[in-house]
């Protein structure tokens, strides 16, 4: 297939970019930078089956050429006002994205009669009511909270691939994110691993928002990519979580990421309101992507962080 992804220059669309290569199909990347880093795309850039395209996906979208496949991945993606590629900064972008940019890149798979896979995320339950969150949960977001340009746009990009789906027959795929890490995130995007692993191997306390008894369920990024590739290559319409079911404090996180980097510095209690409507827990049923996709996450959380470290190091001239 000939597959645009948009986000390419992001963490999990450079992994999928990469994942998609690998397994031969041509992947057009396209980005703006605007959380993105240009480093994610060097390992994309030496295989003659990818190309790049550099445009805000807000903006009407041209890709010459036929095309088979497309992923939107693009959105900011970190709740914290603390980093600025935190989407509380970037709101009328965050919501430009998840709004204008489904719509143009659903008209790409309209045009060109492709398959669709949209990037949505857990946050789309909000601070969820019904746990563990399978699909069929509606959520519990304020409309007008600091969280509510990530999540009512991407609340919005759903319907709008459903109504292509619906109105206009276009095959589209939703992938419902839960918390995924792994090397190549942006280490200063202020989210709760890079913000982490830096400080652990600093050896300086970690810095937990609150009394860290809210809950997260972390994916390594490889399982996450393997997961979206079968829901790409499945007839899937509805929407699909893939996520970890392991579900862990805050707290808990906090003492595995010491424990695995021999961080002597314990944590440090910030106030609970830095991230607004933080949810207080999330964790995915996947029985769908269990039955649908044959899919499970193979790599446990120690793994994972370990898997994770190196890449932090050599980012931070530890290596
Ligand atoms: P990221 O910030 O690393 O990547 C997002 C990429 O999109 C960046 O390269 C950014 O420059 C690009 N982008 C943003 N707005 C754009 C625009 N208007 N035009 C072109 N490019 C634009 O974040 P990520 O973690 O890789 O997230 C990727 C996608 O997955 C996002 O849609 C996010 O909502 C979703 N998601 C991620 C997670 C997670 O845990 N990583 C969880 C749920 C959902
Ligand atoms: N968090 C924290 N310390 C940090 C960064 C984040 O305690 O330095 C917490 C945050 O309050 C949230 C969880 O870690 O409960 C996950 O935050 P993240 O920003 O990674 O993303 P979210 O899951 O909230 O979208």
């Amino acid at each position: 297939m000939r597959i645009l992804i948009t986000g390419a220059a992001g963490f999990l669309g450079s992994h999928l970019s990469a994942k998609l290569l690998d397994e031969g199909h041509q992947v057009i990347g396209m980005d703006n930078f605007v959380t993105g880093n240009p480093e994610n795309l060097a390992r994309l850039t030496s295989n003659p089956n990818f190309s790049f395209i550099r445009h805000d996906v807000s903006n009407f979208i041209f890709v010459p050429g036929k095309i088979d496949a497309v992923m939107h991945f693009a959105s900011p993606a970190s709740p914290n006002p603390a980093s600025p590629y935190g989407y509380t900064n970037l709101p009328i972008q965050t919501m430009k994205a998840g709004a204008l940019g489904t719509h143009n890149t659903l008209g790409v798979a309209r045009s060109h009669k492709a398959r669709f896979l949209l990037a949505s995320t857990s946050e789309i339950y909000g601070d969820p009511l019904e746990h563990p969150q399978r699909e069929t949960y509606w959520g519990h977001v304020d409309p007008i909270g600091v969280r509510s340009v990530y999540d009512e746009a991407k609340r919005f990009a759903e319907a709008l691939t459903m109504a292509y789906h619906r109105y206009h027959g276009i095959d589209t795929r939703i992938v419902r994110i839960f918390n995924t890490y792994g090397p190549h995130m942006r280490l200063d995007d202020g989210r709760v691993v890079p913000n982490f692993m830096q400080q652990a191997l600093r050896k300086e306390p970690l810095t937990i928002y609150g009394d860290g008894q809210q809950t997260r369920s972390f994916c390594f990024v490889s399982d996450l990519v393997d997961g979206i590739v079968r829901l790409l290559y499945s007839d899937e319409h509805d929407p699909v979580n893939i996520g970890n079911p392991a579900e862990t404090t805050i707290l808990r996180f906090a003492e595995t990421i010491n424990r695995l980097t021999n961080n002597p510095s314990g944590i440090i209690a910030q106030p609970a309101s830095r991230l607004g409507d933080d949810p207080q827990r999330r964790q995915p049923d996947i029985t769908r992507a269990r039955e649908i996709l044959k899919w499970e996450p193979k790599v446990s959380l120690d793994e994972g962080i370990l898997n994770t470290i190196p890449y932090f190091k050599e980012k931070m001239g530890l290596a």
